[in-house]
């Protein structure tokens, strides 16, 4: 029987009514349920078909509607599943641009990656956005897409007036992200930079200078002023 099948079953068993099963791949939809009358249409990534039997039984319940609301352990679940996820193989590498008019960040990634990573990480890097940001009050630096493994730096950072060290800092804050992921405190938030990720970002060498940078010169930056 295959494991499509065996799930399919086993929710219908679990739920006592009839159910379509599909089963995606997307790192969009982990898990979604249309109640119809005849049916339930449920969508489940396929994280899903390595779930454990409490979490079959919790969603059984959210199916049969005994719950109006998922149960915190399916969201724990999906939260620590979506963790291991990885889709770099779907990146299109003919659209990233890691050489930017001043600097090129792989070259830069790979510099960190080897002084403080032992050169283990296998990320991806590219810049984003537009070189000007005339108006904008907000502007992120830097992004970190997890389940693509995907760095970005944002294109207005490439200007002679940004130190190199800056954009370096910025490189290495979003490597952290890969390497101290988000969690959930014990009351439930999402902590996305922990105190061990902090205490990582200032073993970074020029540490006390970035800050420095940005606190002199983010209102420029951003011509808020
Ligand atoms: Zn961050």
């Amino acid at each position: 029987m295959s494991t499509y099948f065996r799930l399919q079953q086993e929710l219908q068993q679990r739920a006592g009514k009839k159910v379509q099963l599909k089963i995606n791949d997307n790192r969009s939809t982990m898990l979604s349920v249309r109640w119809e009358p005849d049916c339930t249409k449920v969508s489940l990534h396929r994280m899903f078909l390595q779930a454990p039997q409490n979490i079959m039984q919790a969603l059984a319940c959210y199916l049969r509607q005994e719950v109006k609301i998922m149960s915190p352990n399916i969201k724990h679940f999906i939260e620590e599943n979506v963790k291991k996820l990885d889709y770099s193989h779907t990146i299109d590498r003919k659209k990233l641009c890691s050489q930017g008019t001043v600097y090129n960040l792989q070259e830069m990634y790979q510099e960190i990656n080897n002084e403080y990573f032992d050169g283990k990480l296998q990320l991806s890097i590219t810049w984003f956005g537009k070189p000007f940001q005339r108006g904008r009050s907000k502007v992120t630096f830097g992004l970190y897409h997890d389940p693509l493994r995907l760095i970005k730096i944002h294109r207005m950072l490439d200007n002679p007036f940004v130190p190199d060290y800056l954009i370096a800092f910025v490189i290495y804050h979003e490597m952290l992200h890969y390497v101290c992921p988000a969690y959930r405190d014990i009351n439930g938030i999402q902590r996305i930079h922990s105190k061990e990720f902090k205490q990582m970002e200032m073993r970074f060498r020029h540490y006390e200078l970035a800050q420095y940078w940005i606190k002199e010169h983010y209102r420029k930056l951003f011509r808020i002023e």
